[in-house]
């Protein structure tokens, strides 16, 4: 098995020093930056399983690099480091999706109390789904077809599938609709808008809308100002929560 990565961005060298080498000294591969341009690059890196992410840095705020991170990896662990007395810091790093934070000064006995719980938290591997049940019909998602207890069927597009599957491994949250952009779509996707989600999600709904009527239960909810939903009418296979 591969050793754990983490990348320390931290532009104080003491703190760094002494985060990196705690980190070592258990076992984990470490990455440093010093600012948050360097930052950005070695926390996006492939293979990266946690970012321990100061807020104040040179060359870019830690804040616009968590928001840039957020919107090409959404599922990459984070831990913001704060310093005491910048609660609104703190808060708007949570909101922009921090997984936890670390208020300065730390010990590194309590720095890697949080990293192993993040850790813990967030190495589950996505789900595989292959079917997953709707009202009045099932959805096989291996072969992207809709089937209708009366009989027919309807095919789904590789980007319905993939939108209807990430709303399913993240069922217990909203999922935002650049989250979506950035996931399913993947990199590149400057001069895409949300409203192309939108128009999928609609397609998508649709297409599970039962033909002969019937339980109107939905699908897929639409979360006001944000983005969308696993809904009740989305029926998991025996023994998924
Ligand atoms: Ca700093």
């Amino acid at each position: 098995m591969s050793k754990v990565r983490i990348v320390v961005v931290e532009d104080e060298p003491a703190i760094r020093r002494g985060v990196v080498d705690a980190l070592r000294l258990t076992g984990y591969d470490v990455a440093e930056a010093a600012d948050g341009v360097t930052g950005l690059i070695e926390a996006s890196a492939g293979g990266v399983d946690l970012v321990l992410l100061d807020l104040l840095l040179p060359k870019r705020d830690g804040l616009q690099v968590l928001a840039e991170l957020r919107r090409t990896h959404p599922d990459r662990p984070v831990i913001v480091l704060t310093a005491r007395g910048t609660e609104e810091d703190r808060v708007k790093g949570l909101k922009l999706g921090a997984d936890d934070y670390v208020v300065k000064p730390f010990s590194a006995r309590e720095l890697l109390a949080r990293v192993e719980a993040v850790l813990r938290r967030t190495t589950r591997k996505p789900e595989a789904f292959t079917h997953v049940g709707v009202p009045g019909g099932t959805v096989d998602l291996a072969r992207r077809e809709v089937r209708w207890a009366g009989g027919t069927r309807c095919e789904l597009s590789e980007t319905e599938a993939a939108i209807l599957t990430y709303l399913l491994q993240h069922r217990e949250r909203a999922v935002a609709r650049e989250e979506i952009l950035g996931r399913v779509w993947g990199i590149g996707t400057a001069g895409l808008e949300t409203r192309t989600v939108d128009m999928h999600v609609a397609r998508l709904r649709g297409k599970l809308r039962d033909p002969a009527g019937g339980d109107p239960a939905e699908t897929i909810l639409t979360v006001r100002s944000h983005g969308y939903m696993a809904g009740p009418g989305l029926t998991l296979p025996e023994g998924m929560p």
